[in-house]
């Protein structure tokens, strides 16, 4: 239970947050590839987009790198958990490297929808950020298929083939608010429309969403712990906007806090993206407390009790070597 204090100077902490089942399965496989098989371990990308996991994990002797053509020949390389295209795996094999899929299995499921609608002879309209390494893994699928979507500003120059044979899909971390709004003017250009199989944004995106829309109007300011490139923690600041919080920042550390933005504060909420280590929400508690914000209420909104099990070839290799 919280404490009040006497001038009511409150952080609101919300529940769920942090690390998802795929980030952690993908940074267990790097630090247990790093165990097993010694440093370097080669990395495609960053296996989360995270800075401070990145820093860890390098210092760890993890070896970052943006293609494959960067990783000695005969090499091992874990893949990212946002997904490879399968031409990254065909490079991979061609220049005879071990490979360690660290692909979140909730984005592999995307992929293996757009294999096959595209098998099925339709267009598919990806709804996600073009550029992001996830929209390219899975587009990557079925290039001749997949148009991307960036949001609802793309709806109208849209072309398709057969308006009946088509079905939209998304990137697992988008907004859920925005992307039915671009769902809603797709389905106006395209009344036969159809939905993907499951929802594509994954559970964990969603439930973070929902403890912010939950918190926000209850906050003078929301802090999001995450990195700039972390897809679902950029989107974690814009609902907690969109749902009331009078600021919202994002901050990869608590040094990064900048004392103007609290100083009017009565309520500051405090939420992290699913890349995120608890101990750098821990940082930013303390650094609060050290400023008169020593109430912490949680706000929990869902329970989560999903785990993904480690690429099966890290776990054969685990499995013989006791
Ligand atoms: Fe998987 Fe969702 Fe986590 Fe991405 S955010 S790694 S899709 S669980």
């Amino acid at each position: 239970p919280s404490t009040p204090t006497a001038d009511g100077k409150k952080v609101l902490l919300a529940a769920p947050r942090g690390y998802c089942a795929g980030v952690d399965r993908a940074v267990d496989a790097v630090e247990k590839a790093l165990d097993l098989y010694g440093a370097p371990v080669y990395v495609r990308k960053e296996i989360v987009h995270n800075k401070f996991v990145v820093e860890t994990l390098s210092a760890r002797g993890a070896v970052f790198v943006n293609e494959t053509d960067e990783v000695p020949e005969g090499a091992r390389v874990v893949f990212s958990a946002h997904g490879v295209s399968p031409a990254v795996h065909a490079q991979a094999a061609a220049r005879n490297l071990a490979t360690i899929d660290a692909t979140c299995p909730l984005v592999t499921k995307v992929h293996k929808e757009a294999v096959r609608f595209a098998a099925a002879d339709y267009d598919i309209l990806l709804i996600g950020h073009e550029g992001h390494e996830e929209v390219e893994g899975t587009q990557g699928e079925a290039p001749n298929h997949i148009q991307v979507v960036n949001g609802p500003e793309d709806v109208a120059k849209l072309e398709v083939r057969d308006s009946d044979r088509l079905i939209w899909l998304s990137q697992t971390t988008l907004s859920v608010d925005e992307t039915m709004e671009t769902v809603h003017l797709l389905r106006e250009r395209f009344p036969n429309l159809q939905d993907p199989p499951s929802d594509d944004i994954c559970y964990a995106t969603q439930n973070r969403q929902a403890a912010v829309k939950t918190l926000g109007p209850r906050c003078d300011v929301v802090i999001v712990v995450g990195s700039g490139n972390s897809s679902n923690s950029v989107r974690l600041v814009e609902v907690a906007l969109e749902y009331g919080a009078g600021a919202a920042y994002r901050v990869d550390k608590a040094d990064e806090i900048d004392p103007a933005w609290i100083e009017d504060a009565q309520t500051i909420g405090l939420t992290s993206g699913a890349s995120v280590p608890e101990i750098l929400v821990r940082d930013v508690l303390q650094v609060l407390a050290e400023r008169g914000y020593t109430d912490v209420e949680t706000i929990r909104t869902a329970t989560e009790n999903i785990a993904f099990s480690l690429p099966k070839n890290l776990r054969g290799d685990l499995k013989s070597a006791g």
